[in-house]
């Protein structure tokens, strides 16, 4: 349990004493998302449960959760945390993520949460990692494991922002991989892994395809966010 804290709403600056320094209001106003696609989390209309795309190709992630459309303050609160380093924007995600899955009450928890990781140069330049940072949050609530240990981010890819669907497939291709690949694999069936935004799914599948070749059976995504490929994502 997170402790009720005494501090101003970081969007509106009203006082609030609550777990996070987020006032009710501006929760209720976030840009929700409230009808998705199953598998990759996209948006979509009530009528639909899975989009084109994952019935023309299912992606090798299994299910996907995201809360919010990559809008102001959302993408607000996600820029600040990465870039000016307000680490505590990602105990306001994190319980945003966590609130949100006690909820849905899931039924099938994973064995292990994998926070999606940073190639090293970018870890070291920023100092922390924002989806371990939110992934914290969730296992302490949920009392699930984070397995951060298990793969890497072994080659530095050009920013995906610059790129378009093919060429970001193209340019996170190949660049995770298993840590030990020749220690015995942890007995890891379900895992999910943890992002702060999710634009084209490039990279969760890439992630999902390394954990399924590695005897992972189901691979879910929650993410804070889903951006659509012509919102500029940094
Ligand atoms: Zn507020
Ligand atoms: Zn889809």
């Amino acid at each position: 349990m997170i402790p009720l804290i005494s501090s101003s709403c970081v969007l509106c600056d009203t006082s609030v004493n609550k777990e996070i320094s987020l006032c009710d209001a501006c929760q209720a106003d976030l840009p929700a998302i409230s009808h998705a696609c199953r598998a990759c989390g996209i948006p979509l209309d009530e009528a639909q449960s899975i989009c084109g795309q994952c019935l023309k190709s299912p992606p090798k992630v299994d299910y996907s959760l995201s809360l919010y459309h990559y809008e102001i303050p959302i993408d607000y609160l996600i820029t600040e945390l990465k870039f000016t380093q307000k680490l505590s924007h990602a105990a306001i995600l994190g319980f945003l993520l966590k609130q949100q899955l006690l909820k849905n009450n899931p039924k099938d928890l994973p064995d292990a949460l994998l926070p999606v990781p940073l190639h090293r140069k970018r870890l070291i330049k920023r100092g922390f990692n924002q989806s371990l940072e939110i992934a914290k949050i969730v296992a302490k609530e949920l009392n699930i494991p984070i397995e951060n240990q298990l793969i890497q981010r072994s080659k530095a890819t050009r920013a995906q922002t610059e790129l378009n669907l093919k060429q970001r497939k193209t340019n996170i291709k190949g660049c995770f991989n298993l840590k030990n690949p020749n220690e015995k694999m942890p007995d890891l069936q379900h895992i999910v892994i943890i992002d702060d935004v999710v634009t084209t799914g490039a990279t969760t599948n890439e992630l999902a395809k390394v954990l399924k070749s590695a005897g992972v059976k189901k691979v879910g995504v929650w993410s804070i966010a889903r951006a659509v490929l012509h919102h500029k994502v940094i």
